[in-house]
């Protein structure tokens, strides 16, 4: 299908962007257009202004310095993953760029659309919450930094107001001797997965602390599972008992679809959470040892 007419301006910067975004018609951000450009041909949307902020300089940027890790809007998957600032010290973003579809959809979609679109079965509005980042957002009002979990408010929902864009997304610092892990089921390479499990944790003295866990595709929407966070935490072993799992279990709340029935993404989350904990906990053990 061809999408609806739509007039399409470039912005040159984060303050025209924001004058087109808040005149009079009915207007959207596109970024790489990976997402915006199958819901136009979909007659899913129909904006009658596209402003691009693909071509704002200023957005193109990744600034890896004492606060950590930060993205522009218009950087690509791709720049991301190619980055060696980002594979240095961001890697489980690395990882989780090269599970996203092909990489021609990497060389064009953005880390911040992804997050703005906030698909529930994205790898990177996960991976965000394991990382703790924050986004900063312009808008008519200025500019503001929300945290991940605050942006991200429900299946392609965020809490951007009308008139905002997202410029920046930020990841702080991870201490060395993080673990991190990103473990997916999907029916055929680059496929969206039809479940994942992203850890992220710290392994002192044989015990793990400060762990974090993050499900999506197994509810509607990332979300951190307490229960496993809580069988880590103190732990001296990664594997997760039966009576773990078994908690997990209970707390999902998975759906039918085309891709999997509800009973073998149960199935999938006490694999993957079993897969990614424990490899996640070797990566943080190697790097105590010195060995990645
Ligand atoms: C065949 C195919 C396979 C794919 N497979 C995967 C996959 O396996 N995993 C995965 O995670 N993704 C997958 N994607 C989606 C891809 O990662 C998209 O690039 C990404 O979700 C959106 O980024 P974008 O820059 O293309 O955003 P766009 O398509 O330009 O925009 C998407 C939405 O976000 C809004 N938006 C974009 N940027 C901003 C911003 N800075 N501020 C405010 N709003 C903004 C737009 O208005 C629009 O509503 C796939 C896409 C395709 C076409």
């Amino acid at each position: 299908m061809k999408p609806p007419p739509f007039n399409y301006v470039a912005a040159a910067t984060v303050d025209h962007a924001v004058e087109l975004l808040n005149g009079d018609t009915d207007a959207r951000v596109i970024a790489g257009g990976q997402s915006l450009m199958p819901l136009l041909n979909l007659r899913l949307a129909s904006p009658e202004l596209v402003v691009d902020i693909g071509r704002i300089d200023a957005l193109n940027t990744i600034t890896v310095d004492g606060e950590g890790l930060t993205i522009g809007a218009a950087v690509t998957q791709a720049k991301v993953a190619g980055n060696t600032g980002v594979l240095g010290g961001w890697p489980l973003l690395v990882e989780a760029i090269g599970l996203i579809g092909h990489a021609q959809i990497r060389n064009r979609g953005t880390l911040c659309g992804s997050l703005a679109h906030n698909d529930p079965l994205a790898e990177l509005p996960a991976v965000s919450i394991a990382l703790d980042a924050s986004v900063t957002v312009s808008g008519p009002n200025g500019e503001r930094v929300v945290p991940i979990d605050d942006l991200l408010t429900g299946p392609f929902m965020t809490s951007l107001e009308p008139g905002e864009l997202i410029t920046s997304a930020h990841y702080p610092t991870l201490r060395a001797e993080t673990g991190w892990a990103i473990s997916e089921f999907a029916t055929r390479t680059g496929d969206f997965a039809t479940a994942g499990v992203v850890t992220r944790l710290i392994v002192e003295g044989g015990v793990a602390r400060d762990s974090v866990v993050v499900l999506f595709g197994l509810g509607p929407g990332p979300q951190r599972s307490a229960v496993v966070e809580a069988a880590i935490n103190g732990a001296s072993t990664p594997s997760l008992s039966e009576a773990v799992l078994a908690q997990l279990d209970a707390s999902i709340h998975p759906n039918d679809d085309v891709h999997a029935t509800a009973d073998a993404r149960r199935e999938f989350a006490a694999r993957l959470a079993t897969e990614s904990v424990s490899e996640a906990w070797a990566i943080a053990e190697a790097r105590r040892g010195g060995s990645t």
